[in-house]
């Protein structure tokens, strides 16, 4: 029986970041039509709409990173910064009209699997109800922003706020800011903050490794070539992902020669930039490069020579109305705190309340760490697919690249069950165990194992956030699903 209390909808895709706009541009093409974006935000754009603070960009060539089926010959520069990118996103959705069949402003929080009439119940945080025979999660993974419980942030008089909620309407000018973290976030922002503010306190944890970015601007005529010669940009977008793949991907096998030389070429790099022995002792990393996000800047390390820029490496001890006082006792004065202190990146679904089969929770399955068949199913959710899932993520290329590798899959999935009758799908356990297991194998030769701390880890150590081997690997393995893995109900 209809529910009529809810919407009912064949699919709802949650999120409208890039894998929430790309699948449903090939939902739809594959001539699924009854869809529902749903995005707790007002607009399209994921990440791209999160982060806007000063100096935003993607460490990846804007050619690579957008989806092949949507590509732009008119980017300025290779690596374009967040209002290109937020501004193509939106063009893309606006070309597909995907604003037709988006809900913004609406967050899903809890999803319950209805055995008896095979479709999840969604659950909004204003108290609204959908249903849906199926779900699309483009949650990703970088979307809850991580607040460290510092002892006595709740007192701070001043202004605090996350680098992806920065607070435009606050300017920075003559202030006396502390940055709390030093990851891909901070090295973009700090030196935007320290032209502005009146002193800057940086607090670090551990240092990166950091290598120079060079981004040339497209010229005219290559931006008339990429236009009008589709292969030219078809070519150069290639030539990136070949570059990335066979140069960059092997930095990441543990004591390879590739790593040995890219630690070499990022510690040149920073004994060129930071000529102060006592600033540049405390800038070295204790990691070999790769076991954190590779950072690239060639203003990062510039900005922590400013005289209004203090690097502090001792640790915060606890937060103050008036400032923070560091772990050696020191109270420093600020009136507004900035945190880069990432994302809650190891939950993934967890968020939502999501139940399966049998009521069973997706927060207790994943206690011990997210797992998936592909990052993509899970065992016990059945019409649950997962775009930018669980050791999905990529160090060394595009994630757009994997993230349309997923959407192919789900809907060769979807063809599957729609001919043969099916009114459910779901991944058996064993599948799922064995190709974690090999997962995890296979983790064993990176080198995001060795001794660092970083956002690929859960508490225990395990990498839940990472894909273990290359592009072409993963292309494989999704190239057509073995529907032997999978048990349908009809
Ligand atoms: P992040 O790389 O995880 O960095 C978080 C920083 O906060 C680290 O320096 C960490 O120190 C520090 N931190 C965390 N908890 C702390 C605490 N309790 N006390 C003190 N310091 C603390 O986060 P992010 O910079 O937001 O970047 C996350 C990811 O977003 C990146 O790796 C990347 O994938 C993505 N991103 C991409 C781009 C891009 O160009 N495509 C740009 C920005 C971000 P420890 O290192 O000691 O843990």
């Amino acid at each position: 029986m209809p529910d009529v209390t809810s919407k009912n909808y064949r699919i709802v895709i949650i999120g409208a970041g890039v894998s929430g706009i790309g699948s449903a541009i090939k939902l739809r093409k594959a001539g699924f039509n009854d869809l529902r974006i749903v995005e707790k935000s007002g607009s399209f754009g994921g990440t791209w709409h999160d982060n806007s603070y000063p100096g935003a960009s993607c460490d990846v060539p804007a050619h690579l990173y957008s989806l092949s089926f949507a590509p732009n010959p008119d980017w300025s520069i290779h690596y374009a910064g967040q209002a290109e990118l937020l501004s193509h996103l939106r063009a893309v959705a606006d070309e597909h009209e995907l604003s037709e069949i988006t809900t913004f402003g609406t967050e899903i929080v809890s999803a319950e699997w209805d055995q008896s009439s095979c479709c999840w119940r969604l659950g909004t945080k204003t108290g609204d109800k959908m249903v849906a025979d199926i779900v699309i999660s483009g949650l990703g993974q970088l979307n809850r922003p991580n607040i460290p419980a510092i002892e006595g942030l709740e007192t701070f008089e001043g202004t605090t706020f996350h680098s992806a909620r920065w607070r435009h309407d606050h300017d920075l000018t003559d202030r006396r800011v502390a940055v709390i973290g030093t990851g891909a976030s901070a090295i973009q922002f700090v030196p935007e903050v320290a032209k502005q503010a009146g002193h800057l306190d940086l607090y670090q944890r551990s240092p990166n490794w950091v290598l120079p970015r060079v981004n040339p601007p497209y010229s005219q005529a290559r931006k008339w070539a990429f236009r009008h010669l589709p292969g030219a940009r078809r070519l150069h977008r290639a030539a990136i992902w070949a570059r990335f793949e066979g140069l960059v991907g092997p930095v990441f096998n543990t004591g390879s020669v590739a790593n040995k030389k890219a630690t070499e070429a990022a510690m040149k790099y920073l004994t060129a930039a930071v000529p102060d022995d006592g600033l540049r002792s405390r800038l070295v990393p204790t990691f070999p490069i790769g076991c954190t996000r590779i950072l690239a800047s060639s203003s990062w390390y510039p900005a922590l020579r400013q005289p209004n820029v203090d690097l502090i490496t001792d640790g915060i001890e606890r937060i103050v109305p008036d400032g923070i006082i560091g772990s050696d006792g020191t109270h420093r004065r600020v009136d507004t705190i900035i945190f880069g202190t990432g994302f809650r990146t190891t939950e993934f679904l967890s968020p939502i309340d999501f139940r399966g089969r049998d009521g069973v929770s997706i927060r207790d399955q994943w206690q011990e760490g997210a797992e998936a068949y592909m990052g993509i199913a899970v065992a016990g959710f059945p019409n649950l697919f997962m775009l930018y899932g669980p050791n999905t993520n990529l160090g060394h290329n595009s994630i757009i690249f994997m993230i349309e590798q997923q959407i192919r899959y789900t809907i060769e999935l979807l063809d599957r069950m729609h001919a043969d009758g099916a009114t459910d799908l779901e991944v058996g356990r064993e599948a799922q165990d064995t190709y974690n297991q090999w997962v995890q194998k296979q983790m064993k030769k990176r080198v995001w194992l060795a001794d660092c701390s970083s956002w690929y880890k859960n508490d225990s150590g395990k990498i839940v956030n990472n894909w273990p081997g290359s592009t072409i690997d993963y292309w494989r393995k999704c190239r057509r699903p073995d529907i032997s893995d999978f048990d349908t109900g009809r």
